[in-house]
C-alpha cells in the first residue's frame, strides 16, 4: 500500500494562473494542495510549494486559469431536468399547471431527469445543491447517484397541503422524510429535508412540521397572484385549487403579504425561501429579523418570469443571507451551455447589476454553504475543506487573470479532483 502511494503520490498540487474563494484566498499564480479529497492548502503558488516541499507530490497545471470553489446551487429542480428549457406564455399558473402535466411519473423517467441533472450540475462546477424532489422516487435517485463527486447538500421532499388538510399533511410528510432518512446512505453527503410547495399550496401547520424536522424550504413571495392568494383567498391560484378539488373551508383570506403571514414559522428554525420577488419595506424588515433565514435568488429564472427590480442588494446589505439558484431548467435560456451551474447566474448579475464579484463569488458559496447548513469551510479553498475544484479558462492570456473576466466571458471546465 504504501508503495503504491509512492509510486503515485496522493498529495497534488492544482497550480493555475489565479486561485481565489470568498474567504480571503486571493493568489496570482496559485496553487491548491489537495489530499485525498481535502484541501490542504492554498494561495500563492511560491507559497504552497515552499509548505510541501519535500513531500512527495505531482503537480497539475492547469494553465491561464482561475481556480475557485465548487458552487452551491440552493435551488434546483433535478426531477425537471428531462423537460428542457421553455418559453413563458405569461401566466404563472398556466405554465405551473402545464409543469404539473409534464413532469415525468414513472420511477425510471425520474430517476433518469435526476442523474441528468446531476450531470450537468457536476459539469457546471456544482458541488453542493438544494433540490426539490417531487416524489420519493426523486430523493432515492439523487442518494443513489454512483458518482465519486457527486454533489453533497440537501434534497427537499415537496409536500402539499393547505387548510383543513395542513395538519394531515404535516405528519404524512414528516413519516415520508422520517423514512427516507432511515435509507440514506453513509457515505451520500445528502441530506433528506421537507419542502412545503408554496403559501398557496401548503399550510402553517405543514410548515411549522417542516421546521421542527430541519432545514426547511419554502417558495415564497414569488408571484403576485401568490400575494393575492395569501391576502383575500383569491385569484388565479384559488381558481387552480378549486380545479384540482383542493380547496377546503379552511382556506382563509390572511390580509397579509405571503412573507408576513408567514413570519410566525420563519422565526422558528432554520429557511431556506426561495425567490422574493416581491417583497414591499415590511417585508424587508421582517426578513433581516429572521436569524435562521437564507434566501435563495434565481435571477435568470426570476427575470424569465418578469420580475424586475428585486432587491437582494439591500437584503445583503442588511445582513440577510442570500445565496444563489437556478431554479428549473425550464427557466434557463436555451443557448446556454451550464443552464444547471451557477456561473450563468453570476454572469447574470454582473453585468445586468453590475454587482462586485466578490460578492457574486460570496453568494455562489460560502452564503449556498450556510444556507444549506453544509460543515465548516464547505465551498472555499481553506485548509480542512471538502475539495471542489472549479476551474475557469481566462480567455486572454495577455491579461492579468480576474474574477471579473472569469464571470463575464470564462467557460468552466468543471470540477477536478485528483
Ligand atoms: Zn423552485
Amino acid at each position: 500500500m504504501l508503495r503504491a502511494r509512492m509510486d503515485s503520490p496522493p498529495l497534488v498540487l492544482h497550480v493555475a494562473a489565479a486561485v481565489r474563494d470568498a474567504a480571503g484566498t486571493d493568489a496570482s499564480p496559485g496553487a491548491v494542495a489537495v489530499l485525498e479529497g481535502r484541501i490542504l492548502g492554498s494561495g500563492a503558488l511560491a507559497a504552497v510549494r515552499r509548505a510541501m516541499a519535500g513531500i512527495p507530490h505531482r503537480e497539475i497545471d492547469h494553465g491561464n486559469a482561475l481556480i475557485l470553489p465548487g458552487f452551491v446551487n440552493a435551488h434546483a429542480h433535478l426531477d425537471l431536468a428531462a423537460i428542457g428549457p421553455r418559453p413563458y406564455g405569461g401566466s404563472f399558473v398556466d405554465w405551473a399547471a402545464a409543469v404539473m402535466r409534464e413532469r415525468p411519473t414513472d420511477d425510471a423517467a425520474i430517476t433518469a431527469a435526476v442523474q441528468t441533472g446531476l450531470r450537468a450540475s457536476l459539469a457546471a462546477g456544482v458541488g453542493w445543491l438544494g433540490d426539490i424532489a417531487g416524489s420519493e422516487c426523486a430523493v432515492r435517485a439523487r442518494l443513489r447517484f454512483d458518482a465519486p463527486l457527486a454533489p453533497g447538500g440537501v434534497s427537499w421532499l415537496e409536500c402539499f397541503g393547505i387548510g383543513d388538510a395542513a395538519e394531515a399533511a404535516a405528519e404524512r410528510a414528516a413519516q415520508r422524510v422520517l423514512a427516507l432518512r432511515a435509507e440514506v446512505p453513509a457515505a451520500a453527503r445528502v441530506r433528506v429535508e421537507l419542502q412545503p410547495h408554496a403559501p398557496y399550496s401548503a399550510g402553517a401547520a405543514l410548515c411549522r412540521r417542516a421546521a421542527e424536522l430541519g432545514t426547511a424550504s419554502i417558495h415564497l413571495a414569488e408571484t403576485s397572484e401568490e400575494a393575492e392568494f395569501v391576502r383575500d383567498a383569491s385569484g388565479p391560484f384559488a381558481a387552480l385549487l378549486r380545479a384540482l378539488g383542493k380547496w377546503n373551508a379552511g382556506i382563509v383570506a390572511q390580509r397579509l403579504s405571503p412573507v408576513q403571514a408567514l413570519a410566525p414559522v420563519l422565526a422558528f428554525g432554520r429557511w431556506v425561501v426561495a425567490h422574493g420577488n416581491h417583497l414591499d419595506d415590511d417585508d424587508v424588515a421582517v426578513l433581516t429579523r429572521l436569524p435562521g433565514l437564507s434566501l435563495a435568488y434565481c435571477p435568470v429564472a426570476s427575470e424569465y418570469f418578469g420580475h424586475r427590480d428585486h432587491r437582494y442588494r439591500e437584503l445583503l446589505a442588511r445582513g440577510v443571507n442570500v445565496c444563489l439558484g437556478t431554479d428549473s431548467i425550464l427557466c434557463q435560456p436555451p443557448d446556454e451551455s451550464q443552464a444547471h451551474g451557477i456561473l450563468a447566474q453570476m454572469r447574470r448579475l454582473l453585468r445586468r447589476d453590475d454587482v462586485a464579484p466578490g460578492t457574486l463569488l460570496a453568494m455562489a458559496t460560502v452564503n449556498g454553504a450556510r444556507a444549506l447548513g453544509l460543515p465548516e469551510r464547505s465551498a472555499t479553498l481553506l485548509p480542512g475543506a471538502e475539495a471542489r475544484l472549479f476551474v475557469v479558462e481566462l480567455q486572454d492570456p495577455a491579461r492579468r487573470p480576474s474574477l471579473t473576466d472569469a464571470i463575464d466571458s470564462g467557460r468552466g471546465r468543471g470540477i477536478v479532483i485528483p
